[in-house]
């Protein structure tokens, strides 16, 4: 047996076409441009890989976009100084701090700082909170590109057994709220969870989100499983040339291809839908703040 793969770079393709549609509609009926500003800090170059695209692809779907990149050595109160400006600026409806951040600044205090309405990755204690008791807000991108893809492949949820694996606040927690919210029955394993191959074994839905190599191998998969496949790991490729490396994901998609019913591919699963996610979040938190009605057929 051979998975469909779970093709995510054409879903937020279309994704992004409703985007553009909605933002063109707020800004000839309401005069409204959402604005979405992108903090970077540091010159990790993935990282700095990842803004740009996200900056080209905001423009592309009309919107404004603003991109800070500080130098490495910026200060905590330079950074805060800058939320405290984007919270009050009329023109950003969305403020994303790419973290990590570097170590002599608490990312919490930054956090804290951004307002709620702007919070288009559901950072904030308040956003966070909302998610869990389920009131609306924003939905954290990654883990809600990840519920769109499943949704798309599986349609109803109810009643799967859904492991996670990986528990942190950008992807584990947040999608494990989210099955929760369609009724899977949820396990999230992480770095000290026993037996994880037996674990993974018993899900109807595996969510790899851990950051390792090819860790989930296609025996620790039930025959038929949906496989999301978070991790974004660059390792060496010889085979392109001297010091190339290549991208993959956390499940070893030679061997899960084979067992698994559907699998995103790494790259070109889950990350161009984090930053549709991303962009689809905008316009939710411009209509909000304009008191519009979002757009249904963008969010959870
Ligand atoms: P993180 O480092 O914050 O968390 C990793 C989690 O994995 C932890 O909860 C840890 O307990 C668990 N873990 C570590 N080793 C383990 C092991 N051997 N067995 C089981 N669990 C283990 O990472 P994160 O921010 O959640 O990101 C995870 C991966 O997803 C990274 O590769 C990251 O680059 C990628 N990522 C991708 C996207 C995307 O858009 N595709 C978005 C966010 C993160």
């Amino acid at each position: 047996m051979t998975a469909t793969i779970i093709d995510g770079k054409a879903f937020a393709e279309n994704l992004r076409g409703r985007i553009s549609s909605h933002v063109a509609r707020l800004k000839a009926e309401h005069g409204v441009t959402p604005g979405l500003a992108v903090v970077i800090v540091g010159s990790d170059p993935g990282s700095q890989v990842y803004v740009a695209s996200k900056a080209r692809l905001t423009v592309e779907v009309g919107m404004h976009s603003e991109k800070y990149e500080l130098p490495e050595a910026t200060s905590e109160a330079e950074v805060l100084a800058l939320v405290a400006r984007l919270n009050a600026d009329p023109a950003i409806h969305g403020i994303l701090v790419q973290l990590p951040l570097p170590p002599q600044i608490d990312s919490n205090a930054i956090i804290a700082l951004i307002s709620s309405d702007k919070d288009v990755d559901c950072f904030t204690p308040a956003s966070v909170g909302k998610l869990t008791i389920g009131l609306p807000g924003p939905v954290s991108c990654t883990p809600l590109g990840c519920l769109m893809l499943l949704r798309e492949t599986l349609g109803d949820l109810s009643g799967l057994e859904a492991v996670i694996v990986g528990r942190s606040n950008l992807v584990g927690k947040p999608m494990a709220q989210l099955l929760l919210r369609e009724n899977c029955t949820v396990t999230v394993a992480h770095s000290r969870t026993r037996n994880l191959a037996e674990v993974v074994r018993r899900a109807d839905i595996v969510i790899a989100a851990v950051g390792r190599p090819n860790l989930i191998r296609g025996d620790w998969i039930k025959p038929g499983a949906t496989v999301i496949d978070v991790g974004i790991n660059r390792v060496p490729a010889p085979e392109r040339g001297e010091g190339k490396t290549r991208l993959v994901g956390d499940v070893d998609f030679a061997s899960a291809v084979t067992v698994a019913g559907a699998i995103t591919p790494v790259p070109g699963g889950v990350g161009p839908m984090t930053i549709a996610c991303l962009l689809a979040n905008t316009v939710t938190t411009a209509s909000l703040i304009h008191g519009l009605v979002p757009p249904r057929d963008l969010t959870a």
